[in-house]
């Protein structure tokens, strides 16, 4: 009887193998749809919230209606007007575990149109093998692969045992959670396990993400002491009259520079993780303004400088830990030089979005398996890679409310945020093929 139920299984599975290789077509053409509604984040560094606003809700309008054309009860809510996430609950017989597939609907700004080489950053613009267009890769495909797998399953008549839950929600680009994951976990929606449809690569294709770095801002500034800057010489020779004159801060701000470099260097041996490249975890001067206060001209010694950083720590690590580790040898930087033992360097912790480390080996070995049977004979055959994301994303999120998330999805998170985004057609539709042999091994099928 056995024998017979895992044969009529595979049987069912191949079906559904095939149903999402015939709705191909209808599944680049609405991913092209997508891509072609602007979803700016409105929040997103730069933008005019007014003017940008809307977008997102545009796309998760669309969600909703595929999501309801696959039987799905849909959910639209917003927490802020224009900004609506989609929720698609596809209920279950009963027995089964849970499962969500959840995606963001926001893209960043595309830049100077004139640097893409179609001209047109949001043209859905469909070729042979790939689809052009912001949000093409991060991430209309993602969502749309899961909610197609969906659609595969009705078409082949697949009654999950378990609920499938599909999300397509806001905010993500800026981590505003609040607005879109966290506000979908709060309405209630909570899972055994969910799989967010990022870009894997790099380090390839379709590979299973169980882990993502925490990412942390923070500012360190330094002062200095005003003067002419015909000065300077006093200032700086041997003999010179030195901080009595004047002390410029951007020398003092390079002497920070210079020793975070030398912590980033040393990260590079010390900071490990198993599914991370070594030396990716790394301390990042992203911007450095100094000068006089007030006009921003060379002729006065300068007053301050700052320096702005990105760190990327390892998910093992404590971000506590790695803000005092920060703190310290800034610190001990700052001994070594008299002006800055009296006028301490002064940190600013501007932000922590925290790793994702769930505790998703079910999950994880689930979707390795799923993606084996759905890329038989294809060019991604075989087990995939298992890799940390390269980036923060919004599995943290759900694994903090209480869903052990991972992430798989098609495309590459080198072409995301780029001029002439895009993403492969071949690698959308095996994802959608794992989403849907996922569903079924997760979730299990209907008794009788
Ligand atoms: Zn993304």
């Amino acid at each position: 009887m056995a024998d017979n139920t895992a044969v009529a299984e595979r049987a069912l599975a191949d079906r559904v193998l095939h149903r999402v290789d015939d709705l191909r077509d209808e599944l680049v053409d609405t991913i092209s749809r997508a891509v072609r509604i602007p979803s700016v984040n409105p929040k997103y560094p730069g933008q005019v919230y007014d003017d940008v606003v809307g977008g997102e809700g545009e796309v998760a309008k669309l969600m909703a209606e595929v999501y309801a054309s696959v039987g799905a009860e849909v959910d639209l809510f917003a927490i802020e007007p224009g900004r609506e996430n989609a929720v698609g609950t596809i209920r279950g017989a009963g027995g089964g575990r849970s499962l969500i597939y959840n995606g963001h609907v926001d893209v960043v700004p595309p830049g100077d149109a004139a640097n893409w080489r179609s001209g047109d950053p949001f043209s859905g613009r469909v070729d042979d093998d790939r689809i052009w267009g912001r949000g093409s890769t991060d991430m209309k495909s993602g969502i749309l692969a899961q909610a197609f797998a969906a659609r595969a399953l009705r078409d082949c008549d697949v009654r999950l045992a378990g609920d499938l839950i599909l999300q397509s929600v806001v905010g993500e680009e800026v981590m505003d959670h609040e607005c879109g994951v966290t506000a979908a976990v709060e309405r209630g929606y909570k899972a055994d396990a969910a799989v967010v449809s990022e870009p894997s690569a790099p380090p390839s294709p379709l590979a299973v993400i169980p882990v993502s770095p925490g990412l942390l801002w923070f500012s360190v500034t330094v002062v200095g002491k005003a003067s002419h800057s015909c000065m300077r010489g006093q200032t700086i020779r041997a003999g010179g009259a030195g901080p009595a004159v004047g002390v410029n801060a951007i020398d003092k701000g390079v002497l920070i520079f210079e020793g975070l470099r030398r912590l980033e260097e040393e990260w590079g041996q010390t900071k490990r993780h198993p599914l991370f490249a070594p030396g990716h975890f790394t301390i990042h001067p992203g911007v450095i303004t100094g000068g006089p206060h007030g006009v921003l001209v060379p002729f006065v010694i300068s007053e301050f400088t700052t320096i702005e950083y990105c760190v990327w720590y390892s998910p093992d690590d404590d971000p506590e830990d790695v803000k005092r580790e920060i703190e310290a040898h800034v610190a001990r930087v700052a001994q070594t030089d008299s002006w800055l033992r009296e006028h301490p360097p002064a940190i600013e912790w501007k932000l922590n979005w925290p790793a994702n480390r769930p505790d998703a080996g079910e999950i994880t070995e689930a979707t390795l398996a799923a993606h084996e049977a759905a890329a038989a004979g294809s060019r991604f055959a075989g087990r995939p890679d298992v890799a940390g994301f390269a980036a923060v994303e919004d599995a943290t999120f759900l694994t903090l409310g209480g869903t052990p998330a991972i992430s798989y999805g098609p495309g590459d998170l080198r072409v995301a945020h780029a001029d002439d985004e895009y993403v492969l057609i071949d690698e959308v539709v095996c994802a959608a093929k794992t989403f849907a042999v996922l569903a079924m091994s997760w979730c299990g099928l209907e008794e009788g």
